[in-house]
């Protein structure tokens, strides 16, 4: 057991885990030069996502001094959002609308700017339990014992640490699965016609054709790279809502919309991870121990969680700055500090969305949603979905 103790261990080196630690470091930098963090892998690691940045993500990037160009990256010009192939399409002059990145590398840079600013990470040390008491935490991990004041949990959606804190708390996790196949014409898929992309480079799409199924989320597809090689990524997400009713598999109706661009989900590697989502009504702390990003919960409506977790650095990294200087560890506070900022207001909106428009299952509704009611959705969007980044001051 360390005998001198850390101000802070932090579980996790995702975004979350790493802007808790860059934005204390900013706030408080007398608490980040004792803060550590543990990670059980070793960064580049890989981790199942899209990597899909939206503009919110940038801006809390930015006001930490971070510039997601120097990762390697594909910007999206167009962003759709379609009912079986037909529907809404978002850009914005002069910008894009989404930066997809490898998550190997951007959580590998993300790691190196904490590093360089001074906050220790140990990897491949696996956390197995954590101990909240009255004057501290206990993390214990395979070979040895950690103390801390404060713990923040930032161990994504299968975490242990809220496991230990909030054994009983209800779960709500989304259902996701990634496909990642070549572009380019030589490529084994190009006998499927063509390859994926023919006619829709350089766009993401979100299709919302399997709502009326009972699958609450969309099949995506993004261009992105890997080594430099043009590559795109598709997947489908189900927010689970209707987990007790008979659904088509994920994995068919995926397989239906690859085929509906020429290609054939037989020929790719399938990858799924579950999503574990944001709930207003969700415990997010106890005494000396927090959650951040996904342990805490990500997007429901979309399952975006990149921006989020960023955010939920921010919000985390204030509530540990205000407990050390009124020495209240109790972080009562933390869930009204959740909730009353841009991105709990941003959650807890798509949260609603989420089980208004995903219940919403008639094909002319969901249909005339994404191709009549344009403006409606924009609106919406825009008054209660985008743009949080900007106000997280
Ligand atoms: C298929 C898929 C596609 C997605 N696409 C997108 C997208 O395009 N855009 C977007 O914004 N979001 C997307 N998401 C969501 C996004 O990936 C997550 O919201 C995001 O990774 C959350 O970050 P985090 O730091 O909370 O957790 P994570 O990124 O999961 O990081 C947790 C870290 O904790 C470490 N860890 C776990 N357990 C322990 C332990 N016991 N001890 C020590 N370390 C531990 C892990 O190794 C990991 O490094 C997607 C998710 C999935 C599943």
């Amino acid at each position: 057991m360390s005998d001198n103790p850390y101000n802070l261990i932090i579980v996790g080196s995702g975004p979350a885990g790493l802007s808790t630690a860059l934005h204390l470091a900013q706030v408080a930098p007398e608490l980040a030069r004792r803060t550590l963090i543990l990670e059980k892998a070793h960064h580049p690691r890989a981790k199942l996502c899209a990597g899909g940045l939206v503009a919110d993500a940038k801006i809390i990037l930015e006001r930490l001094g971070l510039d997601s160009s120097e990762v390697p990256h594909v910007d999206v010009e167009t962003a759709h959002f379609d009912f079986a192939g037909k529907g809404l399409m978002i850009s914005m002059p002069r910008k894009h609308t989404l930066r997809i990145i490898r998550r190997d590398e951007f959580d590998a840079w993300l790691a190196g700017k904490a590093e360089s600013r001074g906050i220790e990470i140990r990897e491949g040390v696996t956390v197995k339990n954590v101990i909240p008491d009255k004057d501290g935490v206990t993390v214990e991990t395979v070979a040895a014992r950690f103390r801390a004041q404060v713990v923040v949990g930032a161990d994504g959606s299968n975490g242990v640490t809220r496991r230990c804190v909030l054994p009983d708390t209800p779960i709500h996790t989304a259902r996701v699965l990634e496909v990642i196949i070549p572009t380019q014409p030589s490529s084994k898929f190009s006998e499927f016609g063509g390859g994926q992309g023919r006619g829709r480079e350089g766009g993401a799409y979100f299709d919302f054709f399997p709502v009326p199924a009972g699958i609450a989320g969309y099949t995506w597809d993004f261009p992105t790279q890997i080594e430099g090689q043009p590559m795109r990524c598709l997947g489908i997400y189900d927010m689970n809502i209707f987990a007790n009713e008979k659904r088509p598999s994920l994995k068919e109706t995926l397989a239906q919309e690859m085929a509906r661009h020429g290609l054939d989900l037989a020929e790719a590697e399938v990858n799924a991870h579950p999503l574990r989502w944001f709930d207003p009504f969700n415990a997010f702390a106890v005494p000396r121990v927090l959650l951040v990003g996904d342990a805490a919960g990500a997007d429901p409506l979309l399952g975006e969680g990149i921006s989020m977790a960023l955010g939920y650095g921010q919000v985390a990294a204030r509530a540990i700055q205000s407990a050390f200087t009124r020495d209240d560890f109790s972080f009562r506070d933390y869930r009204g500090r959740i909730l009353r900022s841009p991105l709990g207001q941003t959650l807890t909106a798509r949260w609603l969305f989420g089980h208004v428009i995903y219940s919403l299952r008639w094909r002319w509704l969901q249909s005339a949603l994404w191709r009549s009611l344009n403006p409606l959705i924009l609106v919406l969007a825009w008054l209660f979905v985008l743009n949080w980044g900007k106000r997280m001051r």
